[in-house]
């Protein structure tokens, strides 16, 4: 018998299927197992992918052993494999990479087994006189100790009598030792309470019965905030376990808070397995395995447990499915609703989209009939959605008010405040301020590699390049012009918490950003704090917009809307919008009615007009129309072929072999490019790497095109240049 395997290197040039004898294979390897092989001079890992009669190779090495008792890849992840490399050209080995824990590669983890120790069983009721000298008083203690607790681990004994005293005792035979796996289970403190029983509204009825439906098939849920879509995944997902079968919940990263879990946990208990970038490399390990081999049925986790290695799927379900942490943005790319689609059609099960503001492509598709339309049109108990007013902030620089508090976000914090509720400040942006401009002459300072403007950390004093992390000192005197005028940027959160003590000295003010969040369990503990009700104000950025149920908050405070609208990028305003959304609503979600403050400069642009009425169809509408005249998605796909090296020469001459071939198929498929260019990136250099690229639209036949594309790129990719094709990039730096 031969083996088909996949060797793990990542390389072009070994990305094909070897074939390795299975004859004089002492083990019954199958397809789905990793396994060590000869490769060249070296031995590698790899995965069997398959197992044939014959090669029409001869001479072939045999396999040297299989890496895990089990089999790690099953037929439906093969299946994904083929998907994946065909859609997203990415190589085999590293789309197999995204199926199983990192660290399995180079066995790197390993089951935890604790070593227990007991009294062998024809000792317990002698006599011990018998068996062990009055004087071996550290064997007697042991003997004594083991006799009344039954067993204890060996590490604990270790700490507590004498470990010659157990070595002896075991080697004699009176104690004896055993193996036993013990899980590592993420978030262990966090449990389920008794879970609530709660009754469905007619609405949420409505959903969960067409989700539970027979057949398969896309729906998309339009819930408000507030109207009670986790009941719904949850009653769902009960249904599914019912019938034998497993699920998969997706939810961005920094919306998975000790709430959900604690909610999934009391639901399901250990069927909930997590799987996301806090957990350690041991947790994470025994989750996957635990879903793999069935004991756990419930996959929780970020994008990357889309990849959960559960068979017999009877639901996947994406929460807040706009959220652009859904697609990936470092190689390998792929695009998560597709991934789940296809697992969906594979395992002939339904695929269940959710959110307060479905991004305008997947509510197109519903419009259009792809998917089915799901609505929770109010929030549970029939409470209101909190009412939101625009401030406009050059009003109130023309009237006097430099502060970055408008006059009426002071007077509702105020009075918020002295009826003892709470309060969320939010703030689109991380850092003190982002960056440092002359005043005099407009001179922004930026990474002498990158090319991108470095942002101030007020903490220590310094610029930062995001890019590659490059410090810098700040600047006293413009480099350029010599004034000493220089500005700051914008506020960021600390600033604003500096302010808000300045307002309310008495109340405890929390911020919760990338720099207060950097250690695992920040996150959870700044929650936690405010969940509690110490304190009064919860400052933040992004990462406080999300699926938080606080009850007692009843303002919300926008402090800079603007920021996220003039980015440079098609989606800025559905962006916004979303965000927008997201933050009101985590006003007033219990009985007390919510107040929304939003500060902009632009008070008339629809997007603002359209979020504070709740009018998400009507902000669909006017952003769908314009991407049908602009020709952006979902009327087209975006293409960005990126080529980055540090020759700049190099990178050019290759962009230029790619574009000229791209022209040709252009020119046969006219109807089908609504755009497309060569130009330099928006961030030319990256850790000293010149960036150009091509970008396109494509309007129609995409499936054919991006083959032809991918054709293209490789035929041009030579080696110390990368070339990277992304669809649909969230980000165009
Ligand atoms: P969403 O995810 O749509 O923003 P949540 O799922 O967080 O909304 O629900 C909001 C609140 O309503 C939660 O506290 C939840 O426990 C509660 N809830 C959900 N469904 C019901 C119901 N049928 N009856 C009573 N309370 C409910
Ligand atoms: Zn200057
Ligand atoms: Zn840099």
């Amino acid at each position: 018998m031969v083996a088909e395997v996949i060797v793990d290197i990542s390389n072009s040039e070994v990305d094909r299927i070897f074939d390795y004898t299975l004859d004089g294979s002492p083990d019954d390897v199958r397809a789905g197992f990793r396994v060590l092989v000869p490769f060249g001079r070296q031995t590698v890992e790899g995965y069997v992918i398959g197992i044939k009669e014959k090669s029409e190779f001869s001479s072939l090495k045999p396999i040297i052993k299989k890496l895990d008792a089990y089999p790690v890849i099953t037929e439906e992840m093969l299946a994904l494999m083929n998907f994946m490399t065909k859609a997203y050209h990415l190589r085999k080995a590293d789309v197999l990479r995204l199926f199983i824990p990192a660290q399995m590669r180079g066995g790197r983890v390993k089951e935890l087994t604790v070593k227990y120790a007991s009294i062998a069983e024809e000792y317990r009721d002698k006599d011990e006189m018998l068996f062990i000298r009055p004087s071996a008083k550290a064997q007697l203690d042991l003997y004594y100790h083991l006799l009344e607790c039954g067993r204890d681990s060996v590490t604990e004994l270790n700490k507590n009598f004498s470990a010659a005293a157990l070595r002896n005792l075991v080697a004699r035979g009176v104690v004896v030792l055993e193996e036993e796996e013990e899980l590592r289970i993420p978030y262990s403190g966090i449990n389920g309470d008794k879970a609530k029983e709660v009754t469905l509204t007619p609405a949420q009825s409505k959903v969960v019965n067409a989700v539970c439906s027979d057949g398969d098939g896309t729906f998309l849920l339009h819930g408000v905030t507030g109207s009670g879509k986790t009941e719904v995944y949850m009653r769902c997902i009960s249904f599914v376990l019912q019938r034998g079968k497993t699920a998969v919940m997706l939810v961005p990263e920094i919306s998975l808070t000790p709430q959900v879990l604690r909610s999934f946990r009391s639901r399901f208990g250990d069927n909930v397995a997590l799987l996301h970038s806090g957990l350690s490399v041991g947790e994470r390990f025994d989750e996957w395995r635990r879903l793999l081999d069935g004991r756990a049925k419930v996959a929780v986790g970020a994008r990357s447990a889309i990849f959960a290695p559960l068979s017999n799927i009877g639901l996947i379900i994406i929460d807040e499915e706009h959220d652009s942490s859904y697609v990936s943005e470092s190689n390998p790319r792929y695009i998560t609703h597709e991934v789940a689609a296809f697992r969906a059609q594979f395992n002939r099960c339904k695929l269940l989209l959710g959110s307060a503001t479905p991004s305008i492509e997947s509510y197109y598709h519903a419009q259009k009939g792809d998917y089915k339309l799901l609505e929770l049109p109010e929030r549970v108990n029939k409470k209101q959605l909190p009412e939101m007013e625009i401030v406009n902030m050059c009003k109130e620089v023309y009237d006097g008010n430099n502060g970055v508090f408008s006059r009426l976000l002071v007077s509702e914090l105020t009075e918020c405040m002295a009826r003892g509720e709470q309060a969320i400040i939010f703030i689109n942006r991380r850092g003190y301020s982002s960056y440092m401009m002359c005043r005099s002459c407009g001179y922004v300072a930026k990474c002498e590699q990158c090319d991108v403007s470095l942002v101030y950390h007020k903490e220590e004093n310094v610029l930062k390049c995001h890019y590659c992390g490059n410090r810098y000192a700040v600047l006293d005197e413009c480099p350029q012009c010599h004034s000493s005028s220089i500005k700051r940027g914008f506020v960021g959160t600390q600033a604003i918490v500096e302010q808000l003590y300045k307002l309310f000295p008495d109340k405890k003010i929390l911020r919760m950003d990338n720099d207060t969040t950097q250690n695992k369990n920040s996150h959870a503990a700044i929650l936690g704090e405010f969940a509690s009700g110490k304190a009064s104000i919860l400052v933040g950025t992004q990462m406080i917009a999300k699926g938080h149920d606080f009850p007692n908050v009843t303002l919300v405070g926008i402090v800079d809307a603007d920021m996220s609208l003039h980015f440079a990028d098609y989606r800025a305003c559905e962006r916004t919008f979303q965000l927008i959304t997201q933050v009101a609503g985590r006003a007033g979600r219990d009985t007390k009615p919510g107040k929304v403050v939003l500060q902009t400069y632009s008070p008339n642009h629809y997007v603002y007009r359209f979020a504070a009425k709740n009018d998400y169809k009507g902000f669909y509408e006017k952003e769908c129309n314009l991407r049908e005249v602009t020709k952006y998605p979902p009327f087209s796909k975006i293409v960005r072929v990126l080529v980055s090296g540090e020759s700049e020469e190099l990178c050019s001459r290759t962009l230029k072999g790619i574009f000229d071939d791209i022209t040709v198929l252009s020119r046969d498929n006219r109807g089908s490019f609504a755009y497309f260019a060569a130009m330099k990136s928006p961030v030319k250099r990256i850790q000293n790497k010149y960036r150009v690229q091509i970008l396109m639209r494509i309007v129609s036949c995409f499936d054919k095109i991006i083959g032809n594309v991918y054709n293209i790129v490789d035929k041009h990719t030579v080696s110390k240049v990368s070339v990277f094709v992304e669809i649909n990039p969230n980000n165009l730096s």
